[in-house]
């Protein structure tokens, strides 16, 4: 997969700042530990340089990383899946995946973020629903549909 420069990643973790986007900084993890350390080094100063480890392999983290998102979504863990819709919008662009960026902008947030959850599987052509249980996929079907987990209602904050 393609990923953005070095350089790229540099200037948007400045404009991640200056713009104060990412209050809580969980946008610029996601893009740092894509960077080798001489790149590091220009928006962070390392503890421990030489224990330095960059993310090489983006594609699989993000594969993961969206099973992360989808289970804090079943949840109805809102904060963490905030934090996931935030880091998973990152790696998009740091996958160099606008039309990802911007589906996901587009999308509503209701229901723990779980239609942009479903905006990004979907345009990676990544599973959204698979290898859950049934109930959890109807849950989440529902969810990234904009409507309650469970049609008689849902009493753990989906109508929050
Ligand atoms: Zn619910």
């Amino acid at each position: 997969m393609t990923i953005r420069s070095q350089e790229d990643i540099v200037t948007r973790v400045w404009a991640l700042r200056a713009n104060r986007w990412d209050i809580f900084g969980f946008r610029e993890e996601v893009l740092v530990e894509a960077l080798d350390l001489d790149h590091a080094r220009q928006v962070l100063t390392p503890r421990h340089p030489g224990e330095w480890t960059q993310r090489v392999d983006h594609e699989s983290y993000a594969r993961n990383y969206l099973r992360f998102a989808i289970g804090k979504i079943i949840d109805h863990r809102g904060n963490s899946a905030s934090r996931s819709v935030d880091k998973l919008g990152e790696l998009a662009w740091l996958l160099v995946r606008d039309d990802i960026v911007a589906a996901m902008d587009h999308a509503r947030y209701p229901m723990y973020g779980a239609p942009k959850v479903k905006a990004f599987a979907d345009r990676f052509d990544w599973p959204f629903l698979d290898g859950l249980d049934s109930d959890d996929e109807r849950a989440l079907a529902r969810m990234a549909d904009g409507q309650q987990c469970d049609p008689q209602g849902c009493e753990r904050g989906c109508a929050d």
